[in-house]
């Protein structure tokens, strides 16, 4: 058996962005209409500062307004459900993102549940996740709608096909099983209380991983020519003993990539597959936010 297809997350995140900057350049010509992203980051997690730079980057790139409020460690609840809605009432921004996951003293839910669900781009607030599930229109979280792009890039049709997702979490597993269902996907949902996990595995013909736990899922899991999607980002120690013991680190995903490729139709790389996407999609989103606002 030859070795799986590697779904390039550079390419597809590219067409996406391509896509996007065009867009951008139309909306500006012909309706004056330039859209904003504004993400908020609180505290200092190393992580979230390099995304929350990122993605002021390809903002810019794309000819976005950006704006990044940088926040204390310390902020007050008060505060921040304050600037959120300072943002809600801001013409200028047309999608706000609070850079997750919020220092322990916050309430994420009620941060989220602040923002005007129209400026939502993130997809988490109660009413588009209500949206989605009732297969209305919705702005829908960035790493499930770039899976599915990659999704039917490679497959084409995804029609009654077995998908399993494992991973329940409001950001990933569960709009990912909306959405492939949305594409008359025949769903099983994982967890940590699943039985048998492996053995549900092997019955997927799409099997997304959205667990968090480096390379658990095992090459002899995956059914032969099923396409896989990593959706994991784990940090391990390095594969050299010496650079692993100055602390340095590698990012792997959920699954063992080695060993399922050898087995799988195609396969995302775990760096350079989803999470190139799940940005790309935040630009896309904050172009769909921005049309809807202005009624285009
Ligand atoms: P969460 O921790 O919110 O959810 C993890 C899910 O995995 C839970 O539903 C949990 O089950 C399930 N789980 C945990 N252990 C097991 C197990 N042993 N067997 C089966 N299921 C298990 O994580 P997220 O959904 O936010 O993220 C998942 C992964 O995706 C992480 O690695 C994260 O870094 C990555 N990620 C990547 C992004 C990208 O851009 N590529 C974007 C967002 C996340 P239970 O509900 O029972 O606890």
């Amino acid at each position: 058996m030859t070795d799986a297809r590697i779904i390039d997350g550079k390419v597809y995140s590219q067409n996406v962005r391509d896509s996007v900057a065009a867009e951008v350049a139309e909306l500006k010509a012909k309706h004056g209409l330039t859209p904003g992203l504004a993400v908020v980051l609180v505290g200092e997690d190393a992580a979230s500062q390099i995304y929350v730079r990122n993605k002021g980057k390809q903002t810019e790139e794309c000819g976005m307004l950006s704006v990044t409020r940088r926040l204390p460690a310390d902020t007050a609840q008060g505060d921040l459900v304050a600037i959120v809605k300072a943002l809600n009432a801001d013409p200028a921004i047309h999608g706000i993102l609070v850079q997750l996951p919020l220092p322990d003293h916050l309430d994420s839910n009620e941060v989220i549940a602040a923002i005007d669900p129209a400026k939502d781009v993130d997809g988490l607030h109660v009413v588009n996740a209500g949206l989605l599930a009732n297969g209305q229109p919705a702005l829908t979280p960035c790493t499930p709608l770039g899976s599915m792009i990659m999704l039917k890039e490679t497959l084409g049709d995804l029609r009654g096909l077995n998908a399993l997702v494992i991973g329940r979490s409001n950001l990933v597993g569960k709009p990912i099983a909306q959405l492939l269902l949305q594409a008359d996907c025949t769903v099983t949902i994982a967890h940590s209380r699943s039985r048998d996990l492996p053995a549900l595995c092997r019955q997927a013909d799409i099997l997304v991983a959205a667990v968090g736990r480096p390379e658990m899922v095992r090459g002899d899991w995956v059914k032969p020519g099923a396409t896989v999607i990593d959706v994991g980002i784990n940090r391990v120690p390095s594969r050299d003993p010496v650079a692993a013991a100055e602390g340095k680190t590698r990012v792997v995903g959920d699954v063992a990539f080695d060993e399922a490729k050898a087995v799988a139709g195609a396969i995302t790389p775990v760096p350079g597959g989803v999470g190139l996407m799940t940005v790309a999609c935040l630009l896309q989103n904050t172009v769909t936010a921005a049309k809807r606002q202005a009624g285009l």
